[in-house]
């Protein structure tokens, strides 16, 4: 389908989808296999001035579009969503800043995040607060012009790797939601370590660690917007970024989908090509068929974001729980294609497959996405 895509836009498109062919592609298995953060690509990244396009021209960026984040992150994905998600994860933990910090902290932390010389990531999760992330129990101490932080993050992408966090604390324990913060953290704070990395199942390039504060002093102009935010900081980012996962999404299962084609090409049974069996062209049809819905929806629910509309949390989450079903579904079917060699490691299906998986669980799981729209749909039946 044609997407109206601006020259900038396709050029954008064209560069990443170039590093992704050059410099992801080849080293995807490698990483993967190897638990490795790609920091070598992460500078390709940077050096194609890549992370300045969800920062402002005046903090040394692009200009902010959600739209071309995604437009990166569905190539990249493309080729590795492990890899895809180092850099989408950067924007995750720009966001804040962006939407909430005020002069000061902006000219302080966005350029260098522009330009990657430094990257970001965003802590919310702990052990015992993952959907309900009001029973988040990190907190942060006024004393005096400083604040002391102390508590775990858990499952932190960019754990470690990251140079700047936002972290969400609580401030104040009696007020329930509206008692949390968001402050901004920096890797080299006194009190500030990281726990142990986590081996997981897929997007194994990127690092998911531990995050923790132990009379982390920190100070006071660290704080973003103000205090008792913390949640709205969080929704707002979600809003943002949620179009960002779903494009991770679409990447994989385009990636799935591209190689599943090439092997039903190939792959001979019964005398002929698999391709020419009715129900392997159907399955293909499907495919493609839902990576092109979540495509339009992923872009049309960006482009909304870009257009500075601020009721975009329905259509985010939406884009979110499409594309990453849609993904998982695409994952499956491409190993299904690929028969028992889709089972193994020697091809790259079972990777798209094991990747697919996260985006029905990160930044709010689908049941979570789920009851956003529930909500939402609700209260617009109520209005009418
Ligand atoms: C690889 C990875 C990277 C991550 N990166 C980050 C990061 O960078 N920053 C960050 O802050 N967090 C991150 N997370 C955390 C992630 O956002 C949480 O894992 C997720 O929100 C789910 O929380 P949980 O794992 O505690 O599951 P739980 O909340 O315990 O959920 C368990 C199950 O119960 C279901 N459930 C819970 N509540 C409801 C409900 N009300 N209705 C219906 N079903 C419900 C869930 O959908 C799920 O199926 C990451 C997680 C992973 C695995």
């Amino acid at each position: 389908m044609d997407y109206l895509l601006t020259e900038e836009q396709k050029m954008i498109r064209d560069l990443s989808r170039q590093i992704a062919d050059e410099k992801i592609r080849p080293k995807a298995a490698e990483y993967d296999k190897a638990d490795e953060f790609p920091k070598d690509v992460i500078k390709d990244l940077a050096k194609s001035d890549l992370f300045g396009i969800f920062v402002p021209e005046e903090y040394g960026g692009m200009g902010i579009s959600v739209l071309n984040l995604c437009i990166v992150t569905e190539e990249l994905s493309k080729a590795c969503g492990g890899i895809a998600v180092c850099y989408a994860a950067s924007a995750l933990g720009t966001f804040p800043i962006l939407l909430f910090g005020n002069d000061e902290q902006k000219k302080k932390y966005l350029p260098a995040l522009a330009k990657g010389e430094k990257i970001a990531a965003f802590g919310l999760t702990e052990p015992a607060a993952g959907s309900d992330a009001s029973a988040i129990q990190t907190t942060a101490k006024k004393v005096g012009d400083h604040y002391i932080l102390n508590g775990t993050k858990h499952f932190i992408t960019n754990g470690g790797d990251a140079e700047i966090y936002t972290v969400i604390a609580m401030t104040d324990k009696t007020k329930g939601a509206r008692g949390a913060s968001a402050f901004i953290v920096e890797k080299g704070t006194p009190g500030f370590t990281f726990g142990k990395k986590e081996d997981k199942m897929g997007i194994r390039a990127s690092s998911t660690r531990e995050l923790v504060f132990t009379d982390c002093k920190i100070p006071k102009e660290n704080l973003l917007a103000k205090e008792g935010m913390g949640f709205i900081v969080t929704m707002k980012t979600f809003d943002m970024s949620r179009p960002g996962v779903a494009a991770q999404a679409l990447g994989i299962a385009q990636g799935a989908l591209d190689h599943a084609v090439k092997y039903a090409k190939e792959r001979e049974q019964f005398e002929k090509s698999i391709s020419t069996f009715q129900g392997i062209q159907w399955m293909l049809a499907d495919m493609a068929t839902q990576i092109e819905a979540a495509r339009a929806l992923i872009y049309a629910v960006a482009r909304m974001v870009d257009s500075g509309n601020a009721k975009v949390g329905k259509e985010s989450a939406m884009a979110k729980l499409f594309a990453s079903d849609v993904a998982m579904k695409v994952t499956t079917d491409a190993v299904q294609i690929l028969g028992g060699y889709g089972y193994m490691k020697d091809y790259p299906v079972e990777k798209y497959m094991r990747d697919a998986k996260i985006t029905q669980i990160y930044e709010g799981t689908n049941q979570i996405q789920r009851n956003i729209i529930a909500n939402q749909v609700l209260k617009e039946q109520i209005s009418k």
